[in-house]
């Protein structure tokens, strides 16, 4: 028996015909062609969210597939236009070298993702990158700092999993370890879930970066205003960046003060009163943050439009 998601369903209406004495179906290739494309999008295959959509169909591995035209032998009925980035690619290890796309610096594939959110965040927060010689996108990938990789994250129970399909994956990485403040390693900078996205047909939260969630707050989430929700406590709590990380990112206390001022931030003691109070109750209410769009997104909104 093979099992499967509803949502995986689609009904087809065949017609009855004879062959070679016998009643058989007969399918139209047209409405078969449909069905794939439409499956194909109930996918979101040009989000991350593809990643785990995916993982919902049921593996077939038999001679039948893909099918063949009767006549020519020429493979038919499969999604042609996979986008690149979805293929499977060699991971790297952890002892290749490997140059930042920002920079051309080579670093260790462990260090990247560390070294990456210092572009990330000048970015982000508009600030000079003198070592830049390739402009970083709206949203960045964590792991190379360029635009267009999956990444998704998983939680379950007190695990996580990040899947990419980033060429810079570090996929040994201990979400953990990579989200927690080291003198060594100071960028958190690690996928994290909004809160505030619809779930993928799979039910997973949207996956976002956490030095990108201001942008992605006002940029998906903000009225004409550039007003955002509220922010469940939780994920205010998984968006902040405290001041020693800024500091070792060459932010000084007074930028730190402007840019939470500018976006409604909340301070370190507020932060810590809501991952507090988010560990003993684990939330039974709603415990939420405002924050606003600043003058520095509207403008590099409109720099990107
Ligand atoms: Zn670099
Ligand atoms: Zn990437
Ligand atoms: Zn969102």
């Amino acid at each position: 028996m093979l099992q499967f998601a509803s949502i995986l369903a689609f009904p087809v209406t065949p017609t009855l015909v004879q062959q070679d004495s016998k009643t058989t179906w007969r399918l139209a290739s047209d409405d078969l062609t449909n069905i794939i494309s439409l499956a194909w999008e109930m996918l979101d295959p040009t989000s991350e969210q593809v990643l785990h959509n995916i993982e919902m169909l049921p593996q077939v591995s038999n001679s039948f597939f893909p099918y063949r035209s009767i006549g020519s032998g020429e493979q038919s009925l499969y999604v042609s236009d996979v986008p690149p980035n979805l293929a499977p690619k060699q991971k790297l290890n952890a002892a290749d070298v490997i140059p930042c796309f920002i920079c051309g610096k080579q670093f260790r594939l462990p260090m990247m993702r560390n070294h990456v959110g210092g572009h990330v965040i000048r970015s982000q927060r508009q600030s000079p990158d003198p070592t830049a010689t390739v402009a970083v996108g709206p949203e960045p990938c964590g792991f190379c700092g360029r635009e267009g990789c999956y990444t998704q994250l998983t939680k379950s129970g007190l695990s996580f999993k990040v899947t990419s399909q980033c060429d810079y994956h570090y996929s040994t990485m201990q979400y953990k370890a990579a989200a927690k403040f080291s003198a060594n390693a100071p960028c958190t900078n690690v996928p994290i879930h909004c809160a505030l996205c619809p779930t993928s047909a799979s039910g997973t939260p949207r996956t976002i970066w956490k030095y990108n969630a201001i942008y992605h707050l006002i940029s998906e989430h903000g009225d004409e205003n550039q007003q955002i929700p509220s922010i469940p406590g939780q994920f205010m709590v998984d968006m902040f960046v405290h001041r020693r990380e800024e500091a070792a990112m060459g932010f000084t206390a007074q930028e730190t003060a402007e840019y939470r001022q500018q976006n409604q931030i909340p301070d370190s003691d507020a932060i810590d009163a809501i991952a507090e109070s988010n560990e003993v109750g684990k939330r039974g209410r709603s415990n939420t943050q405002s924050t606003t769009g600043s003058d520095s997104h509207v403008s590099k909104q409109g720099r990107i439009a």
